[in-house]
This record gives structure tokens, C-alpha cells and sequence, in this order.
């Protein structure tokens, strides 16, 4: 509890924001956070309210589950249809795909399960044997040595009836092809998990190919405020750069050993996101040598393309364009029991937090 209090010292946050205010630009400065726990944190401590009217707080792609394509989740959808067995974490049973959703498809009679880690969907796995029991794997950085780990003590168990559908995405990529874009944001408060595994070395050409501040932030209030604190005197004195505040977490070369883990299993290729589109370089897939472990591989199914439901507006969300009050869908058409995007599902999204904050 100490240690929470620390971090949470309404003093401490006071003397924060007003120093943000006093070294707040005259112009517009748009600082974005990209990380579905910061969305999370800045809409439950109220946060942006405290800002003066010039900074401005978007969310960029950092909900896995949002980010994650209609097409990935048709994909689960239509193995769930050929009578496998899913293990995926709660998040993902509500994601409508472009019919159908996995908790409508167990509703159905589909044998989808709820599993809180990769250890309980190898023991699920473990105790079907031999029937065939395929986990989603969605996520960042964060959770694909998980991943990787799995698939490694699957094969080293010879559990041949363990397998993944992989979806995962890396985020230094994303943060670039944002920083292409116009609109841009004036900074990156950037992802506290996915950077104990990057490392904080990992945003360099983020500064240096696009002159965009990166201030790595943890989840407690004080660690957002001093981000953006940061940020905004980075951007006042016109000298962005790589800063670190969360190095209780964080180090500037990351877990090697967690990298070691997921690149042994997987390699770079290139992503759809939701909102984003097709990004060179920015996911991960099996590699060969793992193939008996790849859903992909082992049960392949043909899905279309499709696009997001009639007036959902989660890829301008996704990129900061709109705000989720901004969606006419937003707290009537779709709301947390009845969501029309990911966005609304997921606990990390922006919509939900909007939603449970009444923050937007
Ligand atoms: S309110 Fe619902 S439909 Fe609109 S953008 Fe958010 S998740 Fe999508």
C-alpha cells in the first residue's frame, strides 16, 4: 500500500500540474498514449481534465484486442465451426467479428474456453489430448514471449495437439507509421509493459527519423503526470528525445531473455491493424520450424476481408482522430453490454473507458 501511496500523493500531483501548466506551449500540443493500461489509468484518475486546454490527450493502438483485424477474429470464428477446441482470454469472447462472435458461436454449441494464461491452455491441452486445442495469441511485445514459451514447452512435451493462431503485433513499427502520418502527435507517452521487454533504446529512431518526443510512463497517476510533464518541456525547449521515468521497470535494453524467447518462435512480418491498415515489418508470425504448433498451418481456413460494422468508428479511435463520444454509436447503438466494436469490449479500450469514466 506504500508503495501505491507514493505514486498517488495528491500533492506531489498538484505540484505536477501546475507545472505543466506553467510550461504549457501557447500553440496546440497533442500527446498520445499508446498503451490500452495508460487509456485505462488516465480515464479512472482523471487525468486529462487537469490539463490546460492546449494539451491535448489522445489514445493511439495500444488495446490489443482493438487493434486486432475482423479478419483475425473470423479466423477463430471459423475454426470454432470445424469443431476444435479455443482457448482465448476473456477479452476476446465478446469481439464481434463481421457475423459472428466467439461467445455467440459457444452459445451455439462451439467449445471456446476461457483460459487466464498460455500455462492453463497447455494443461487444457494436456488433459483433451489428442483433441486438437487451438489459443489465440494477440498482443504486443508483452505477451508474445508468453506465447513463444508455450509453444516451446509444447514441443519440448511433445504436446502435438497444442497449437496457435497468431496475431501478434509489435509496437515500435506502429509508432512510426504514425509519426508518418498528418495529423501527427507532438509526442509518445510511450507503453510502460511492452517496454520492459523493448526497452526504452527501442523509441531512438522514433526521435531521430521524425523529431517526436518518446517519455516511457508507468500506470500510477504521478508516473503519467511526470511523462507528460516531460514531454511538454521536451517540446517547449524544441529538444525531443528518449526519456525514461519508469526505470524502477524499465532499463534501456529491455529483457533480452524475453526477446531471445519470442524470436526463437517467431519472426517479423508484415500486419494488418484495425485503423492503422497494413503495416510493413510490424507483426510476428511462427516461424517454420514450429509449424506443427501453427493453427494457421495446421487448419487452414479461407475468411474475406471485411470492414468495420456501419457506423463504428474504432480505426479513427484507434488513431486518435476521434474522440469515442464522437461516434454516433457511442452509449446508445453500442455500449460495454452490447459493444458494436472492440473498442467498447475490451477492458483496455478507449470507448469502454469513456464509457465507465464518463471521461470523453
Ligand atoms: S462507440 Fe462503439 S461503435 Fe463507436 S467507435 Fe467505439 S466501439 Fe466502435
Amino acid at each position: 500500500m506504500k508503495y501505491v501511496d507514493e505514486f498517488r500523493d495528491s500533492r506531489a500531483g498538484r505540484k505536477l500540474v501546475a507545472e505543466i501548466r506553467e510550461a504549457a506551449p501557447h500553440r496546440p500540443l497533442t500527446l498520445m498514449e499508446v498503451c490500452g493500461t495508460h487509456t485505462m489509468a488516465i480515464a479512472r484518475f482523471g487525468i486529462r481534465p487537469l490539463l490546460p486546454p492546449s494539451i491535448r490527450l489522445i489514445s493511439g493502438p495500444g488495446c490489443p484486442v482493438c487493434v486486432t483485424p475482423l479478419k483475425f477474429m473470423d479466423t477463430a470464428v471459423a475454426l470454432s465451426r470445424q469443431g476444435l477446441t479455443l482457448a482465448v482470454f476473456g477479452d476476446m469472447m465478446r469481439v464481434p467479428g463481421s457475423a459472428s462472435s466467439l461467445e455467440r458461436e459457444a452459445a451455439s454449441g462451439a467449445d471456446v474456453r476461457v483460459v487466464a494464461s498460455t500455462l492453463e491452455a497447455l494443461a487444457l491441452a494436456d488433459r483433451l489430448k489428442p483433441r486438437p486445442v487451438v489459443f489465440l495469441g494477440i498482443g504486443f511485445e508483452t505477451t508474445a514471449p508468453t506465447v513463444a514459451a508455450s509453444m516451446l514447452e509444447a514441443k519440448r512435451r511433445s504436446l502435438a495437439n497444442y497449437t496457435v493462431l497468431c496475431g501478434h503485433k509489435t509496437m515500435p513499427r506502429a509508432l512510426a507509421a504514425l509519426a508518418a502520418g498528418n495529423p501527427r502527435p507532438d509526442g509518445y507517452l510511450c507503453p510502460g509493459h511492452v517496454s520492459v521487454v523493448i526497452g526504452s533504446g527501442a523509441y531512438e529512431g522514433i526521435v531521430r527519423d521524425f523529431g517526436i518526443g518518446c517519455v516511457i510512463a508507468g500506470f500510477e497517476p504521478l508516473d503519467i503526470l511526470q511523462a507528460i510533464r516531460m514531454l511538454v518541456i521536451q517540446f517547449k525547449s524544441g529538444a525531443p528525445a528518449v526519456e525514461n521515468p519508469y526505470s524502477r521497470a524499465v532499463t534501456a535494453g529491455g529483457n533480452g531473455r524475453a526477446r531471445e524467447v519470442m524470436e526463437t518462435v517467431f519472426e517479423p512480418c508484415d500486419s494488418d491493424w484495425r485503423g492503422l491498415g497494413r503495416i510493413q515489418g510490424s507483426g510476428l508470425s511462427i516461424r517454420p520450424e514450429f509449424a506443427d504448433f501453427d493453427a494457421a498451418v495446421r487448419f487452414p481456413v479461407s475468411v474475406a476481408t471485411a470492414s468495420d460494422p456501419p457506423g463504428c468508428r474504432c480505426g479513427e479511435v484507434l488513431t486518435g482522430a476521434v474522440r469515442p463520444a464522437e461516434c454516433g454509436l457511442f452509449g446508445t447503438a453500442c455500449a460495454p453490454d452490447h459493444p458494436v466494436g472492440a473498442c467498447m469490449v475490451s477492458s483496455e479500450g478507449t470507448c469502454a473507458a469513456a464509457y465507465r469514466y464518463g471521461t470523453d
